[in-house]
């Protein structure tokens, strides 16, 4: 059977876009802060094995620390914000960051390790019928 290979740039896109890094093809998602088992258009597995959200938790965790809390205490410390905006903040953002960047989180770590490894996309693995399969 004839398949369109991914390119890393093509996964790099669709990951920023929180789509299949295989397909293109959003929906990976149940519900705010659930993701599929298998991605709806192309059936990619999307949870490849235990401890796999490890990374989505890392990138969430990343995005959450660096991203918004570190700024808040570099304004703070800075004498742009008083200290109880920071507190107030940093308590705000550590409760709602984590929940909002959810489906970032999961679709940055699905795009690096597609990136990484896109030989193991469906799309790019030719005649290889051991990719993608269940264990
Ligand atoms: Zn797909």
């Amino acid at each position: 059977m004839q398949r369109n290979t991914v390119s890393r740039v093509a996964i790099m896109k669709r990951g920023l876009r929180i789509q299949c890094p295989n397909c293109g093809s959003g929906g990976l998602f149940r519900g705010l802060l659930r993701i599929r088992y298998r991605c709806p258009g192309c059936g990619l597995k999307l949870s490849r094995s235990d401890g796999f959200f490890l990374g989505a938790m890392v990138w969430n965790y990343g995005l959450t620390v660096f991203g918004v809390l570190a700024p808040l205490v570099l304004l703070g410390a800075l004498g742009m914000l008083s200290l109880e905006v920071v507190v107030a903040g940093c308590f705000l953002a550590g409760l709602l960051v984590p929940i909002l960047c959810y489906r970032l989180a999961w679709s940055l770590w699905l795009m690096c390790y597609y990136w990484a490894l896109p030989h193991e996309l469906p799309s790019n693995a030719g005649d290889n019928p051991a990719v993608d399969e269940d264990e």
